[in-house]
C-alpha cells in the first residue's frame, strides 16, 4: 500500500513539472517578438518624412533582417509625391552606397513603387519592382487619383464616368489586371486600393464608398484576379491605411486572400511605411490572416 502511495505521490509531482514547464513554453512562444523584413518604404526622395539612413537605422534596431526601399517612379505631371528624374539618380545612388555601407548589418534593396502611368525604361537598374495603380487617366493623373482624398475621387466619377462609380471600379480593375503587362513588376502592391475609403465612408444604408458587394464591382475584381494569378506575381498584403488611421484591415479584403490561397500565389508583407516608425506595421496581426487562409508567403520579393 505504502509503494502505491509513494507511487502516486511522484506522477502528481511530475505532471505538475509538466504542466509548469509547458505553460512557460506557451507564454514564451506568445511574447516572443517575430522578426519581418520590408520591401514597401518611402522615404524623402518621394513623399516619405525620413532620410534613407535614419531609416537604416531604424530598421537595424528593430533587427530587420531585410529593408526594401521603395520610391514612387517619376510621373511628369504630378509634382507632390513622386521622385524626379534628377531624385531618380541620387536615389539609386544612395541606396547602393547604404547597402554597402550597412552590409554586415542588413541587407538593403533598392527598389521601386513603379505607377502604371510611368515610363518604364530603367526598371532593370532595380532589385525588384512593386507595380502600382494611383490614378485611372494618364491625361489627368492628378484629377483621376485614386490614392488621393476621397473628393478627387469623386470628381473623377462625376468627370469621367458619368457618375457611375462601378464604371470607375471596372476601370481600376482592368489598369490593375495590365500591370504585369506593362512593368513586369515582382510585387502587385495595394491591390484593390479602390476601396481606401470604405471605412471611413459609408451612406445611409450601410453602403460604402465602393461597394465592393456589387456584382459589377465582384466580376472586374475576379477577371482581375484570374488575370494575374496566371502570372509570376506575388500579391502584397499591405497595411499602409492601418498606419496612417483610416483603415483597421490591410489591403487586398479577405476574399481576395481566400483567391490567392486557392491559387497558391504568393503573398508578401508590406507596411507601405512613409515614416520610419511605421516600419511592418501591423505585420503580427497580417500574419494571422497569412495562417487563417493558409497562404504562400515568401520573405523576399526576389524568391517566389
Ligand atoms: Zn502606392
Ligand atoms: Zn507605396
Amino acid at each position: 500500500m505504502g509503494t502505491i502511495k509513494w507511487i502516486l505521490i511522484a506522477i502528481a509531482i511530475a505532471y505538475f513539472i509538466f504542466i509548469v514547464v509547458n505553460g512557460y513554453k506557451n507564454a514564451k512562444r506568445i511574447t516572443s517578438k517575430r522578426i519581418y523584413s520590408d520591401f514597401h518604404v518611402h522615404s524623402k526622395f518621394c513623399d516619405g518624412q525620413d532620410e534613407l539612413e535614419d531609416i537604416v537605422k531604424a530598421a537595424i534596431e528593430k533587427n530587420m533582417p531585410k529593408l526594401g526601399f521603395s520610391s514612387h517612379s517619376y510621373l511628369p505631371k504630378e509634382k507632390d509625391w513622386p521622385m524626379s528624374p534628377e531624385g531618380t539618380k541620387e536615389y539609386k545612388n544612395q541606396v547602393n552606397e547604404l547597402k554597402e555601407k550597412y552590409k554586415n548589418d542588413i541587407d538593403i534593396l533598392l527598389g521601386v513603387e513603379q505607377d502604371y502611368w510611368s515610363l518604364a525604361d530603367d526598371l532593370e537598374d532595380y532589385d525588384y519592382v512593386i507595380g502600382s495603380v494611383h490614378a485611372i487617366y494618364e491625361k489627368d493623373t492628378v484629377n483621376s487619383a485614386v490614392d488621393g482624398a476621397s473628393e478627387i475621387f469623386n470628381y473623377a466619377v462625376e468627370h469621367y464616368f458619368n457618375g457611375d462609380r462601378m464604371a470607375a471600379a471596372e476601370r481600376y480593375f482592368e489598369l490593375v489586371s495590365d500591370l504585369y503587362d506593362k512593368t513586369k513588376c515582382d510585387v502587385i502592391g495595394h491591390f484593390d486600393l479602390i476601396t481606401k475609403y470604405n471605412e471611413k465612408f459609408m451612406n445611409e444604408q450601410g453602403i460604402p464608398f465602393v461597394d465592393t458587394e456589387d456584382l459589377r464591382y465582384i466580376e472586374a475584381e475576379r477577371k482581375a484576379l484570374e488575370k494575374l494569378v496566371a502570372t509570376p506575381v506575388i500579391f502584397e498584403i499591405n497595411t499602409g491605411g492601418m498606419g496612417r488611421g483610416f483603415r483597421t484591415t490591410p489591403y487586398p479584403s479577405e476574399r481576395v486572400l481566400q483567391f490567392l490561397s486557392e491559387h497558391n500565389t504568393p503573398v508578401i508583407l508590406s507596411s507601405d511605411a512613409h515614416s520610419k516608425d511605421n516600419l511592418c506595421y501591423a505585420f503580427d496581426e497580417v500574419i494571422e490572416l497569412v495562417k487563417k487562409y493558409n497562404l504562400n508567403l515568401v520573405l523576399d520579393p526576389r524568391i517566389k
